[in-house]
Parts: structure tokens; C-alpha cells; sequence
């Protein structure tokens, strides 16, 4: 009998997450879909207010000021956390599905010590005696290469730089060996160099401890670096999916192809995301149709009335623009009569 495929890790279908306006609400993230298999990397990449930070927020369920995931399903490890109560998600995070964000600042106590903070979670989640605890937090400090661990469990966030809070608050990520990481522009406040050093630490720690990354961020050298696969939003919508490979090289979305064609160098995929023409838009005040169409260089009429489907353009890549689906059209109908 013919093995059967693994289902993916995480499978997001459909996810929405809005806020009240009105009478009505405003949806920041509209119909989100993704897999992310065991031990894979997916980048999500867009312009600020594009949705992705949100996205990963409500990956994790974690609060949002404002916002409430309204509709869709997120299912981890064959589980829709959107149907688990807020206890049994507790239990989830931290253990088998961890967070790192944009500011390690925001996210430790400066009141505590780093190996308390560290410790917590395997006390929490997995009982273990404290001693045993802060034995594991001077363990993953060595892990995330912070010289002299026995010394540093000891020490405050501020007596830290940047980039060694940044690795403890991997450290306390990977504290119960979660199957997926959620790090949201873990990059963004360090300088270059260290940024490069944090990625390719983040990719060693992949490899050795196996977890899945899903990683937020506004710059396509990260995304080529490190990812597997990309997904570019726009508006709270993926509107391309593909490897990394294929969606840099053969762009199939005009968003994308945008972004693609403003980087300053063709040789290299580097830097932040470039300045497009136009604005994102208002969440509030969605135009109708594709969310892109004011700034599209290739509008059509139905663009401004239709919102284009998702369509497979290769080999697991997809793109939501009503040209890719003009142009599958044809060749669906030639597949259809052969
Ligand atoms: Fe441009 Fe139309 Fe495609 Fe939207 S659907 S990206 S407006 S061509």
C-alpha cells in the first residue's frame, strides 16, 4: 500500500481576523491560507499594515487590542486552536508553539533575571525542579552562543545588548523544544551584522531542535536567506505562495513584481522592501475588487469590481490576480478537451 502523505504541521484556512466599525467590522486579515509542514521555513513578507504581524499574533492566539479573530480555522498538530478554550492554549504556547517578537525588550521583565525567565516555562509546562530549570536556561544560553552562561543566567535584561537579549529571548522560546516558531521581524532593532549572525543562528537552531518557523518579515534578503517558501500579503490577503526560488525569480502577482522590480540591485535579492507607488490601504475603507487595483500598473476593469481567486500558476505557487487567472483559463480549457 502506498505510504500517505503526512498532513502539514499547521494548516490556516480561511482565517479572518477584524475589528468593530460601526455596525459592521473591517477585516485586517481576509481569508488567510497556508500550510506549513514539519521542520519547513515560510517567510511572510509585505509593507507595514499589510497584516503580517497580525497574522502572526493570531497564529499564537495572542491578545490584540482591538481585534478579534472572526472566522477561519488554524490547525496545529491536527487541532483547530480556534475551538480549544484559552486555558488548553496556554498550555500550547510555550510548549509546542513558541513566539519571538520584534522588540526582546518589550517581551522580558527587566525586573527578573535572565534564568528566571528562562526557567519558568520548563517549570511551568514540564514541572521541572528549579534546579534543574536553571540548569536547562544555562544549557540554552550555550545554545543560542552566549558566552559565559553560568555568569549570565544571573544577569538583568539591561546589563544585555540588543543582540544578546534577542538570543535570550530565543532562548526562552526553544525553553520546552516547541514544533513551531512564530518569530515576528526578530531582526528589526539589531544592527546588520548582528542581524546576520541572529539568522543564521535562528537556521543552526532549526536544524538541530527541528521546530517550524514561520517568520515575519518586511525584507526580501531575510526572505531569500532563510526561507523555504514565501507568501506575500497585501491588504490582510496572500495574494502570491510559492518556494522561495520560483516566487523571487518568476514573480507572478503585479505586487509582487512591483516589489521585485524596485530593489536596487538585479543581482541580488537584498534590504528592506522598496517604496511602491501609492499607499496600502485603509482597512476600514477597502477599495473594492483586488485591494491592489489603485496601484496596479496592470489594472483591468473587472479588477475594480471582482476579487480574483487564488490561482495555481506552478508547482504549489499561487497568485490572486485576475491576469494569472485569464491566462489559466485558456490552458485549463486545452487540459479539459484533450
Ligand atoms: Fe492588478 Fe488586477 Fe491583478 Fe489586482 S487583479 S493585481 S489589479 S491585474
Amino acid at each position: 500500500m502506498a505510504a500517505q502523505p503526512r498532513p502539514p504541521l499547521l494548516q490556516v484556512e480561511d482565517l479572518e481576523v477584524s475589528f468593530a466599525l460601526g455596525r459592521g467590522r473591517a477585516r485586517v486579515l481576509d481569508g488567510v491560507r497556508f500550510t506549513l509542514d514539519a521542520g519547513a521555513t515560510l517567510g511572510v513578507v509585505g509593507e507595514s499594515g499589510s497584516g503580517k504581524s497580525t497574522l502572526a499574533a493570531a497564529l499564537a492566539r495572542l491578545p490584540q487590542a482591538g481585534l478579534a479573530i472572526t472566522g477561519g480555522r488554524i490547525v496545529f498538530e491536527g487541532q483547530d486552536l480556534l475551538r480549544i478554550s484559552e486555558a488548553q492554549m496556554r498550555a500550547l504556547r510555550g510548549q509546542r508553539i513558541a513566539t519571538i517578537l520584534q522588540d526582546p525588550l518589550h517581551s522580558l521583565n527587566p525586573l527578573l533575571r535572565i534564568g528566571t525567565q528562562i526557567a519558568e516555562t520548563p517549570m511551568v509546562h514540564e514541572r521541572l525542579p528549579r534546579a534543574q530549570a536553571w540548569q536547562r536556561a544555562r544549557e540554552l544560553l550555550a545554545a543560542v552562543r552566549i558566552a559565559n552562561p553560568e555568569a549570565r543566567v544571573r544577569e538583568y535584561p539591561h546589563q544585555l545588548s540588543g543582540g544578546m537579549r534577542q538570543r535570550v529571548a530565543g532562548a526562552i522560546a526553544l525553553a520546552c523544544a516547541p514544533r513551531l516558531l512564530i518569530a515576528d521581524e526578530p531582526t528589526t532593532a539589531l544592527d546588520p551584522t548582528v542581524q546576520v549572525q541572529y539568522l543564521q543562528l535562528l537556521k543552526d537552531l532549526q536544524r538541530t531542535h527541528g521546530f517550524a518557523l514561520v517568520l515575519i518579515t518586511h525584507d526580501l534578503g531575510i526572505v531569500a536567506r532563510v526561507c523555504d517558501r514565501v507568501a506575500v500579503m497585501y491588504a490582510g490577503r496572500i495574494v502570491e505562495l510559492g518556494a522561495t526560488a520560483q516566487v523571487l525569480r518568476a514573480a507572478a502577482h503585479p505586487y509582487t513584481q512591483a516589489l521585485m522590480a524596485s530593489l536596487p540591485t538585479a543581482a541580488g535579492v537584498a534590504g528592506s522592501l522598496p517604496a511602491i507607488p501609492g499607499q496600502p490601504p485603509d482597512p476600514a475603507l477597502p477599495p473594492g475588487g483586488c485591494a491592489f487595483h489603485p496601484r496596479c500598473a496592470q489594472v483591468m476593469p473587472r479588477c475594480r469590481s471582482e476579487r480574483p481567486p487564488d490561482v495555481t500558476v506552478g508547482p504549489a505557487h499561487l497568485s490572486a490576480c485576475w491576469l494569472n487567472a485569464e491566462a489559466a483559463r485558456p490552458a485549463a480549457a486545452a487540459e479539459r478537451s484533450t
